[in-house]
């Protein structure tokens, strides 16, 4: 029986801990309640660094930024019912960005089951849409093996969110230590490399390119291929493009990145290889009017369900892209090939480059008060570190930070991601700053954040100042989502009726001190309105390395983005 006397006994939180240890995993981010706590305790008393945050979703958002960060699944740990709804939304994010995570949920008591127990739920099945994985062990001893299948679904094949249901009657259960058996760390997952003859066919595809070009997605980012992908760019000289947290796996910087030129890039190249990106709504579908209609695409992914989404690809290579970018380099190397720097093709790249790069200077030089956006990121440009992680999300804030402002360093870029979700960025921010912690204490994190993307989870702010993390929040204000008023307007405007019934939707308080959120938590807070402001206070908040900061960036409400060159551009988020 479980509980034979004059045995030693464990508890099954402490067996949930072990068996999470023994598959190495270092970080979970949860809030604590009934029946988790003691889940928590156990895994910090054995090694695990547990964060405690203010918010399920936030939690969630944590952890799967360390998933994808460091390639093993962070974990997050939330209490049965209202916990584990608000944790979908992470599992839902995760699974949509491909990266790996392991939700631990606490459930009501077996023998309550069906009987309307307190927060009562059906948690499996509700994570089955938000996960390759979700299953309750049927036992305390069948937890170690569930636990590993969770961990090792996570980061195998097409990584996501896996889920690990614990009835509150497994934590507090005590059951003879010898019967429970920890199962080996899993391996890393296994390496695979695409069909050679595809190999072959694709290199000539790439050999007899009029106008090829590289987009490199976060999936290259997440497989930690920059080695072999930098060396192909090196050595063949094509032109590349990086998805929005594909930046940084080559820096922006290097002279083959035609970033400055995305839209004539995608427009006009006849052969365009796919590195761990999908043809969705961030690369226009891979579709006319965005692409010629007769573009080859060669399509590089681990996921062989991806290969074929929305077009025909010329050739399809299933396999880890690190791999496969080291099959296509030998092709290469042995034909010693190279696409010829003085083509048309790069002349016109070129061109396009250096005229958008005037634009954006000008529009950044511009005097006006109040900022605009472009003003705003390149003073923040100029006084980045360059191997700070850029965590972003906002509408304009996120589109327009991420062409001003650069990555060197693969990984280091966060945002809203494939599923566009708001409310990621102190999560994001959170888990970067703790990874960077472990790895280089100086390295910095900076959260750029549009207002109403901060407003999302705000709270966790407190968690910020609780672990005393070396995170600048800037927050990008213009009162509202999209746009906002001016306060004039805005108190003018609340004489002809109340804020229910006469304030346009997308507006908030106007100039709201999102600093003293800050600064209610004892870290630093700056309120700015000119470039001079924004220069002084992002050099202090650098110099500080001791205490978290926000400065609040007031921009004119009504600021725009650049208008585009094609009318579908203004549709698109992008
Ligand atoms: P982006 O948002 O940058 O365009 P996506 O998230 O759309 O990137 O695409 C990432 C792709 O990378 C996914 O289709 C995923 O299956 C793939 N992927 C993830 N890890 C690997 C890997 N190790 N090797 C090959 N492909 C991978
Ligand atoms: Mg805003």
């Amino acid at each position: 029986a479980d509980t034979d006397a004059g045995e030693e006994q464990v508890s099954g939180a402490t067996v949930i801990a072990q068996a999470l240890r023994s598959q190495d995993v270092k970080y979970m981010f949860g809030i604590v309640g009934i029946p988790v706590t003691e889940i928590a305790m156990a895994a910090q008393e054995l090694g695990i660094k547990y964060i405690g945050m203010r918010n399920e979703q936030a939690a969630c958002y944590a952890a799967s930024a360390v998933g994808y960060l460091t390639g093993r699944p962070g974990v997050c740990l939330v209490v049965s019912g209202p916990g584990l709804i608000h944790a979908l939304g992470g599992m839902a994010n995760a699974s949509i960005n491909c990266w790996p995570l392991v939700v631990i949920g606490g459930s009501s008591e077996r023998n309550q089951e069906t009987m309307g127990a307190f927060q009562e739920f059906p948690q499996v099945e509700a994570c089955r849409l938000y996960s390759k994985f979700s299953a309750r062990p049927s036992s305390i001893q069948a937890i170690p093996s569930v636990i590993e299948k969770a961990v090792r679904s996570s980061i195998y094949g097409r990584p996501g969110a896996c889920y690990v249901d614990i009835p509150a009657d497994f934590v507090s259960l005590q059951v003879n230590v010898d019967s429970i058996k920890y199962l080996k760390c899993c391996l890393p997952p296994p390496v695979s490399l695409a069909d050679p003859l595809a190999v072959h066919m694709a290199a000539s595809v790439i050999r007899d390119a009029k106008r090829p070009l590289l987009i490199i997605g976060k999936g290259a980012a997440y497989a930690r291929a920059e080695e072999s992908i930098r060396t192909l760019v090196n050595c063949c000289q094509l032109p590349f493009l990086p998805t929005p947290m594909g930046k940084g796996v080559i820096p922006d910087n290097h002279p083959n990145c035609v970033a400055a030129a995305r839209s004539r890039a995608l427009q006009s190249a006849d052969v365009i290889v796919l590195l761990g990106t999908r043809l969705n709504w961030i690369l226009h579908f891979g579709l006319p009017p965005r692409y010629q209609p007769d573009v080859k695409f060669i399509q590089v992914d681990i996921c062989a369900e991806e290969l074929g989404n929305n077009v025909r690809p010329a050739v399809t290579l299933l396999g880890d892209i690190h791999a496969v970018t080291k099959q296509l380099l030998e092709h290469f190397n042995n034909m010693q090939w190279q696409y010829p720097p003085e083509s048309v093709w790069w002349q016109t790249l070129r061109e396009k480059m250096k005229s958008n790069e005037a634009m954006s200077k000008e529009l950044a030089s511009q005097k006006t008060w109040p900022m605009n956006y472009y003003t705003v990121f390149f003073h923040i440009q100029e006084k980045l570190p360059k191997d700070c992680f850029i965590v972003s999300e906002g509408a304009n804030t996120m589109d327009i930070g991420r062409t001003v402002l650069q990555n060197y360093l693969p990984r280091h870029r966060l945002d809203a991601g494939t599923f566009g979700t708001m409310g990621v960025g102190l999560g994001f921010a959170i888990a970067a700053a703790l990874v960077a912690k472990d790895r280089d204490p100086r390295q910095r994190v900076i959260c750029v954040e549009g207002d109403s993307a901060f407003g999302f989870s705000g709270m966790e702010v407190e968690t910020i100042c609780r672990y005393n993390l070396p995170i600048i929040l800037l927050v990008v204000n213009n009162n509202g989502i999209y746009q906002g008023l001016d306060a004039d307007s805005w108190n003018g405007m609340l004489k002809t009726g109340d804020a229910a019934s006469v304030a346009p939707p997308p507006c908030l308080l106007p100039n709201s001190h999102y600093e003293q959120v800050m600064m209610a938590f004892g870290g630093k807070g700056y309120f700015v309105q000119t470039p001079e402001e924004l220069q002084k206070s992002l050099s202090q908040s650098l110099e500080d390395s001791t205490k978290p900061c926000l400065i609040n960036i007031m921009i004119e409400p009504q600021a725009m983005r650049k208008s585009q060159d094609f009318f579908w551009l203004t549709r698109s988020n992008l």
